[in-house]
């Protein structure tokens, strides 16, 4: 393939689950031999490893570290459960700093037993309960909404006014938000909540991929950038008004794509990222 100037990729990060048949440091060779620049890790990635050689050996092929996924799941009916998603998020936050990432992702939680506001009431407290930690170990934390076909288990928070709305209630400098295309495409009120985000200096990452449609699975039927209806580069065009300049975050769950081979499809990630 020829010769396409490599700047095109600068803002390029790619998630580890996108290629899940790949082992990290797989992913990791491949990526940067391809020209992508990021990298964002999920935890699954790092089972049995040593995380801190783990972040040398990335930072070694050339990528920067955007984010650990993924911190959360703060509700629960049972209060034993909702002391142990809070164990289990400072053990996120000590992971991304031994990682050498300064920012980790949550997918906030909800349990189907109580009601909604019940389980936002208790996603400010787990976050508030880790800004401690967070601000020691120099790791923000991204609040990312989730769409409303999630909210009875994944997450009470479904639009991006809604964590907008926890942002200016916690008031940190360490709590923010991570806008995924997937989750937000949908919302009459996107632009302007974009606006007000990144006013607040609350927008802290940008994920991207695409809604097929039909969908056939609610989770593992993402698309490429392309592939569906989400309007990317109006939804870019605006998450870069409101100052957003990190990089661009392609994470796709596909049963479909983690069957084929995964050079190809990094290929094809490429190409679509450069047409969106
Ligand atoms: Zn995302």
């Amino acid at each position: 393939m020829s010769a396409k100037p490599i700047t095109h990729l600068d803002r390029l990060c790619i998630h580890t689950i996108t290629t899940k048949p790949w082992a990290i440091e797989e992913s990791a060779k491949n990526f940067a031999a391809a020209g992508v620049k990021g990298i964002t890790v999920w935890r699954d990635a790092l089972v049995g490893r040593d995380i801190k050689k783990t972040g040398d050996l990335l930072r070694n092929e050339g990528l920067s570290i955007v984010s650990l996924c993924r911190g959360g799941f703060f509700p629960s009916t049972d209060p034993v459960k909702r002391q142990a998603a809070i164990d289990d998020n400072r053990r996120a936050i000590e992971e991304a700093h031994a990682l050498g990432t300064d920012l980790i992702v949550l997918v906030c939680g909800a349990d189907p037993g109580q009601a909604l506001a019940t389980s936002r009431q208790q996603i400010r407290e787990g976050i508030e309960k880790l800004i401690p930690e967070a601000s020691a170990a120099g790791v923000r934390l991204a609040i990312e909404p989730l769409h409303p076909m999630y909210a009875d288990t994944r997450s009470a928070i479904n639009t991006l006014g809604q964590a907008n709305d926890l942002c200016e209630a916690i008031q940190s400098p360490w709590v923010g938000v991570a806008a995924d295309v997937y989750h937000l495409w949908w919302d009459p009120s996107l632009e302007q909540e974009i606006y007000r985000c990144g006013a607040n200096n609350h927008l802290f990452a940008f994920h991207i991929c695409d809604w097929k449609s039909p969908t056939i699975d609610l989770l593992n039927d993402r698309g490429l950038m392309g592939e569906g209806c989400v309007p990317i580069p109006l939804i870019r065009s605006w998450v870069e008004k409101a100052g957003f300049d990190g990089f661009m975050e392609v994470e796709i769950f596909s049963n479909l794509y983690w069957q084929q081979d995964q050079a190809k499809f990094l290929q094809k990630i490429i190409e679509a990222y450069k047409n969106c």
